[in-house]
């Protein structure tokens, strides 16, 4: 059985067993043919503690290096990850699930955000103001925070990592992350390629392991910063303690991304793209379209288009190529979602579409379940008000865009939505009037690029800052304000004491 450790001070080091101590492991699957693949070593606080120390002794220098120095190494991390995008995405498709096309998509969006951090040297300039005062300037500059964290979600093992490693690592600060436990493959091989692209030793960790190892990162008094990105109810946690312990802390929560069809959309288009935007990656996205809202007379035939392509969804195992869509990261995750459709079908939804009990063959011990549209789902149901992180795409009704714009607003989520119309003024009503982070115009996942910033409102987001982007930079550095004299020295006049004035 393969064994997948940490990775502390430019190398992979084994667990706690090391100093001899108690050795915890996880289960790795292969969610394709339900096999436990691998096991990945659970970090203890003392691992926690050794990462910590060896990012805290590197940060020393790394902090000092040029804006030069750092560049280069970004630019050639680029590089690498360029070179084994593929790699990556195998590693990612075999532990988590997805089809091979999709991983090299994370890849490729994780990539755009080390592309936008070669440019720091232009990110982190500051402002300058002559003579703001008779022979006063002020001036602005940013520095970074000291050693960070980072803990992720599984359903993006390389994309998201990469939301805030190359740039919390441009800005100078040394970075300390914590991968899904479910997936971790992706980010030993990131580790790797940094070392190889020139970065020091300790400037990029990996810690593996479960809620130890993230209290032990959380109360750590050396760690300044948190970035998280999970479910709902860890972020809100992660929120609380990590600030309690004085942490600058952004983290980001689940989602419920409705998107709305009005009756003058193409609905064959607006179809095509709710059906990718729902069951692309088995629906494990944050910004899956897990709710459609359909608005007046639109619904009857919109359903009808939805059944017939949702039905006509290849699915797979990740490695093939022909598969569009993968299995459910575990078995765990699977049952939880067939549950939910059974209480959904329970509380009164109609499965036009049912995935439950889909067997792939030649993959009978494979975590799948298949493409399930519910139709008339309404608020009070459990397939609408939890965030089912699988293939299910429930389909609501409105009579009015106001009536669906008060929907999206009364769910306590707000990551991402959509509308897809014909309709200019009712795009704008909606891209104003909606209480949520990222807005799609006839484009269902609207993932802002990487010199935007990703994040979402209410429910999807604990703390202030978006993650990468300007958002990103700021999160990851500190400002100082100067304002400088260099007077030409009068000894006659000496100090005054009134509070300083402009003259
Ligand atoms: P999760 O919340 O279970 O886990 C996220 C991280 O927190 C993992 O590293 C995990 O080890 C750790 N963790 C889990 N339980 C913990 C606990 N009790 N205490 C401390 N740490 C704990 O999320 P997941 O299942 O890995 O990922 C799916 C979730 O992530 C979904 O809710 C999805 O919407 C969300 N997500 C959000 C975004 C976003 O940008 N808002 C992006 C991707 C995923």
């Amino acid at each position: 059985m393969r064994t997948i450790n940490h990775w502390i001070g430019g190398k992979a080091v084994g667990g706690t067993a090391t100093a001899g101590r108690t050795e915890r492991y996880g289960p790795v699957w292969n969610p394709a043919t339900g096999a436990q693949q691998a096991e990945v070593a659970l970090a203890g606080p003392e691992d926690v503690e050794e990462a910590v120390r060896a990012a805290t002794v590197a940060f020393a220098d790394w902090s000092q290096s040029s804006l030069s120095a750092r560049t280069k190494v970004l630019f050639a991390f680029r590089e690498l990850v360029n070179a084994h995008a593929d790699e990556l995405a195998g590693i990612i498709s075999d532990e988590h699930g997805k089809v091979v096309s999709d991983a090299r998509g994370e890849v490729q969006r994780g990539l755009e955000v080390v592309e936008f951090a070669c440019g720091i040297p232009h990110l982190l300039k500051g402002d300058y103001s002559d003579q703001v005062s008779g022979g006063v300037d002020m001036y602005s500059f940013r520095q970074p925070l000291g050693v960070v964290a980072g803990i992720t979600p599984f359903n993006f093992p390389a994309m998201v990592p990469m939301w805030m490693h190359p740039v919390a690592i441009a800005c100078g600060n040394a970075f300390v992350l914590k991968p899904s436990e479910r997936d971790p493959s992706a980010s030993m091989l990131v580790a790797e390629l940094w070392a190889r692209a020139g970065l020091p030793d300790g400037v990029f960790n990996v810690v593996h392991g479960d809620k130890v190892a993230v209290d032990a990162l959380l109360d750590h008094p050396g760690v300044a910063a948190v970035s998280f990105v999970g479910s709902t109810p860890i972020a809100r946690y992660i929120h609380q303690r990590a600030s309690a312990t004085g942490k600058r802390v952004q983290a980001l929560g689940g989602a419920k991304n409705h998107a709305i069809v009005l009756p003058d959309a193409d609905l064959d288009f607006a179809a095509d793209h709710l059906v990718a935007a729902a069951f692309g990656s088995a629906g494990e996205r944050c910004m899956a379209v897990s709710a459609t809202v359909a608005v007046g007379a639109a619904a009857d035939d919109l359903m009808a288009v939805l059944t017939d392509k949702a039905s006509r969804v290849r699915v797979g195992p990740g490695r093939n190529p022909d598969s569009e869509m993968g299995p459910i990261v575990t078995a765990q995750a699977r049952d939880r979602i067939v549950g939910l459709i059974d209480a959904g079908v329970r509380q009164g939804a109609r499965p036009a579409v049912d995935g439950r009990g889909l067997v792939v063959p030649g993959h009978s011990g494979g975590f799948f379940v298949g493409p399930t549209v519910l139709d008339r789902v309404t608020p009070h149901m459990d397939v609408y008000r939890e965030e089912i992180f699988g293939p299910v795409l429930s389909v609501l009704r409105a009579d009015t865009v106001d009536d669906a714009i008060s929907l999206v607003n009364a769910n306590p989520y707000g990551n991402g939505t959509a509308i897809f119309t014909g309709s200019g003024e009712a795009a704008r009503r909606f891209q104003r009037g909606v209480d949520v982070g990222m807005i799609g115009i006839n484009v269902p996942i609207p993932v802002p690029m990487a010199y935007y910033s990703f994040g979402g409102w209410k429910d999807s987001l604990f703390g202030d800052r978006h993650v990468h982007g300007a958002d990103g930079v700021a999160f990851y550095t500190r400002g100082k304000v100067v304002t400088a004299r260099w007077p030409h020295v009068d000894h006659a006049a000496g100090a005054s004491y009134h509070f300083p004035t402009a003259s």
